[in-house]
């Protein structure tokens, strides 16, 4: 399966589709928990990369997580923000010179995920999106160490995603701002869970069709 920067006007407009269409549901979420503005910072970073869509297909990967990494940060605002900027600019920094194969994504992915919790100075377990990018980020690291089929590899990684998020709803959240509600988090799923775990299923769909039409 050829995985090239051509693919992403797709992928980001169908996350910003699946983004839009669960709006209400997470800012209910982040509502409860955070102060209600989580969606409106994805729909603003997303707007300004589907208007850059065409101009990515153009890079390679490195360059493309590069222009994605900065065009989030200085347009998504609040906590997400800075670290799914995070995530892209180190992603770009693994695929350097790279061509980029499913075991170099899954590498760059890995160390991306890395860079989060080192810039969020937090680690699984603290209800927030790295609930869902952790575990995504290992099973990416262990399929592409076993050599798992792609396809296989699509079949399992949503219901990772989506264990992770479900996680999130009995932890007590001791970062962000959901921390400052102390006990009173517990009980509803983290809004960033929710919206990485849509974006990694929008994702992984789109490629687990792309796969089947080769
Ligand atoms: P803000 O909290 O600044 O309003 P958003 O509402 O856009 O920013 O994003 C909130 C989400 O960011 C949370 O639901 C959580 O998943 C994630 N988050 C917040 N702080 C951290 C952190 N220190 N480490 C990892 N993720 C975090
Ligand atoms: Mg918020």
């Amino acid at each position: 399966m050829q995985l090239t920067p051509s693919l992403l006007p797709e992928l980001i407009s169908a996350i910003s589709q699946v983004i839009d269409n669960n709006a209400e549901e997470v800012t209910l979420l982040d509502q409860a928990i955070g102060d209600g503005d989580h969606v409106i910072n994805m729909q603003r970073g997303l707007q300004a990369l589907n208007a850059q869509a065409a101009q990515l297909t153009e890079l390679d990967w490195a360059a493309a997580w590069q222009k994605i990494g900065m065009t989030v940060m200085s347009t998504v605002g609040g906590a997400s923000g800075s670290l799914y900027g995070t995530l892209f600019v180190s992603m770009s920094k693994a695929a350097r010179e790279k061509t980029v194969d499913f075991s170099v994504f899954a590498t760059a992915f890995g160390q991306g995920v890395e860079s989060v919790k080192q810039r969020g100075k937090s680690d699984a377990g603290e209800k927030t999106m790295l609930d869902v990018l952790i575990p995504v980020a290992n099973a990416l690291t262990q399929a592409a160490a076993d050599a798992v089929p792609l396809s296989e590899v699509f079949q399992t990684l949503p219901d990772v995603a989506i264990a992770g998020m479900e996680s999130t709803r009995d932890m007590l959240a001791t970062k962000g701002r959901a921390s400052f509600l102390e006990e009173r988090s517990r009980g509803c799923i983290d809004a960033g869970a929710k919206t990485a775990q849509l974006m990694i299923c929008t994702i992984v769909a789109l490629l687990a069709e792309q796969l089947k039409t080769e």
